[in-house]
């Protein structure tokens, strides 16, 4: 079977998505921690498997010998290290022939906190011997324009990451890029490690830019010292571990971290990448 984890989040079901658009419903798995949260896969013909990275035994049943399977990095930061790791045991003593793992641009190189967690996931693999393919996940536009409420109530995108660029991509463009490596002939994919950005890089600046145009609103960019924009998120009641993470995010993204790294994304999905524009415009609909 093609084996999707996390599939009951946002990236594993546009990835269900994109496979059931070429592959028939009854060789699809989705590994799950709440069933009932799946119910419509399972409607849709896809075979659910409960597991919960948490919990290393109820993984054994997550895969089978042969299966395709694509992990995707859980979202509870700080515990991904074990969580991850069981997850690649399982699927070491299944003999699962793929494991591919969405981790982050830059992959042993990216030098911020959250991508410790995913180099040691990336070690990880490597040291079980499995079959692999990296996907090297950039940014998703949507990290930003999930956030538009603020920005749109203040007439501000106000950031401590400079003048630097980041490469986004639209979330469903990462997810065809992961059911093109799980379709694909296997042997394209084996072993590779795809650095996977959007076709642009912008600026904040220009960010602003684009969600005043399609607003109409007057939105500016205000970039601010590490130490004020921390003040700012956690007056805003971003609890603080997570305000650093954002400010760190921005840090690195001055250093130019988030910025491009070639067209291996627009090469695996066959098309350009989603126009930030385009993904503005969607959520100021859904905005309004
Ligand atoms: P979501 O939070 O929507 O989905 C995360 C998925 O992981 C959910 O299905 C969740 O299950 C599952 N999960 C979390 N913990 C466990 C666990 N202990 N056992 C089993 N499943 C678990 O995130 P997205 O789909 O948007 O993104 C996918 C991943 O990409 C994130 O988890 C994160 O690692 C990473 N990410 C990347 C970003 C980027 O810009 N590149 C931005 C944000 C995240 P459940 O549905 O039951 O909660």
């Amino acid at each position: 079977s093609i084996v999707v984890t996390g599939a009951t989040g946002r990236l594993g079901r546009l990835v269900l998505d994109a496979l059931l658009a070429t592959e028939p419903a009854a060789s699809l798995a989705a590994v799950v921690r709440d069933k009932a949260k799946a119910a419509d896969l399972a409607e849709r013909g896809i075979e659910l498997r409960v597991a919960d990275y948490d919990r290393p035994e109820t993984l054994a049943g997550a895969f089978r010998a042969g299966d395709r399977v694509l992990l995707v990095s859980g979202s509870e930061v700080g515990r991904r290290v074990p969580q991850h790791t069981a997850v690649v045991a399982a699927a070491k003593a299944a003999g699962v022939a793929q494991l591919a793992y969405t981790g982050i641009l830059g992959g042993p190189e990216a030098d911020f906190v959250l991508a410790g967690e995913h180099k040691a996931t990336e070690a990880a693999i490597l040291a079980s011997g499995l079959p692999y393919t990296f996907l090297r996940n950039g940014w998703y536009t949507e990290n930003y324009t999930d956030n538009l409420a603020p920005v749109l109530a203040h007439g501000a995108v106000v950031a401590n990451a400079g003048d630097g660029r980041v490469a986004s991509a639209a979330r469903a463009d990462y997810a065809a890029a992961a059911a093109a490596v799980l379709t694909g002939p296997l042997d394209a994919h084996l072993g590779q490690a795809y650095e996977l950005n959007g076709d642009v890089s912008w600026s904040l600046a220009e960010y602003a830019a684009e969600v005043a145009a399609r607003s109409g609103q007057e939105i500016t960019y205000t970039n601010v010292p590490a130490a004020a924009h921390l003040d700012i998120l956690t007056g805003a009641g971003v609890p603080a571990p997570f305000a650093e993470i954002l400010v760190d995010v921005d840090e690195a993204v001055a250093r130019g971290a988030l910025a491009s790294r070639g067209d291996d994304l627009a090469r695996l999905i066959g098309r350009a990448t989603t126009p930030i524009a385009e993904t503005i415009g969607a959520a100021l609909k859904a905005n309004r």
